[in-house]
């Protein structure tokens, strides 16, 4: 029935960013320090959103180059993405276009339901106002996230900060046309 609903969703950035810490924060409630980082990995969550059941898939993508790519049979039905970045690793904010550009290519479509998830902030906010360059404030990264029509979120896979809300931008955004009060902003 209507009421019970499956859908498949992507992690991708680049590497090292903490897509498999968030993903793995997300569906098993802890966080990891380190993870074999060189597979893909399916997950799957359950989890109530507006009035339905949710199965979502989860593929916790991994790069051999510089950012991830999805494999070509996670395509197949893919709903949404989330973009990892660092907000302390300037260069993998830089690449999230590309990386978005890249993604919509390899599905052929104009667009895609996207959250933009800039993760470590804890780490960020240990660097206080003695911040380098290297540093993504809040500001330009929801820029970024308007820019490409995205929702933005930032996140501590550490400290479990903004994971959850993460994961319900994106069904927002997947669901929007189907959910009351949605607002149309794309
Ligand atoms: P991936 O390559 O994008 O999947 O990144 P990983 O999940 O393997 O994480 C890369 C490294 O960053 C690991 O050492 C994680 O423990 C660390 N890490 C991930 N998320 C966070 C976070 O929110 N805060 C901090 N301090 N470290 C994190």
């Amino acid at each position: 029935n209507g009421l019970s609903r499956h859908r498949k969703i992507a992690v991708v950035g680049a590497r090292n960013v903490g897509k498999s810490s968030l993903t793995v924060q997300y569906v098993e409630s802890h966080f990891v320090e380190s993870y074999y980082p060189t597979i893909e990995n399916q997950f799957t969550k359950q989890l109530v959103f507006g009035k339905a059941n949710y199965t979502l898939e989860i593929c916790d993508t991994a790069g051999q180059d510089e950012f991830s790519l999805i494999n070509t049979k996670s395509l197949i039905g893919l709903k949404g993405v989330a973009i990892v970045y660092s907000c302390v690793n300037r260069a993998s904010f830089e690449i999230v276009n590309l990386i978005r550009d890249k993604i919509l290519d390899q599905l052929g479509l104009e667009n895609i339901p996207t959250v933009v998830v800039a993760n470590k902030i804890d780490l960020r906010e240990n660097l206080g106002s003695a911040s380098s360059s290297a540093v993504v404030s809040k500001a330009e990264g929801a820029a970024l996230a308007k820019r490409l029509g995205a929702g933005f979120v930032e996140s501590s896979a550490k400290l479990n900060v903004g994971v959850n809300d993460a994961v319900l931008q994106l069904l927002k955004r997947l669901e929007g046309q189907d959910l009351e009060g949605s607002n149309g902003e794309e």
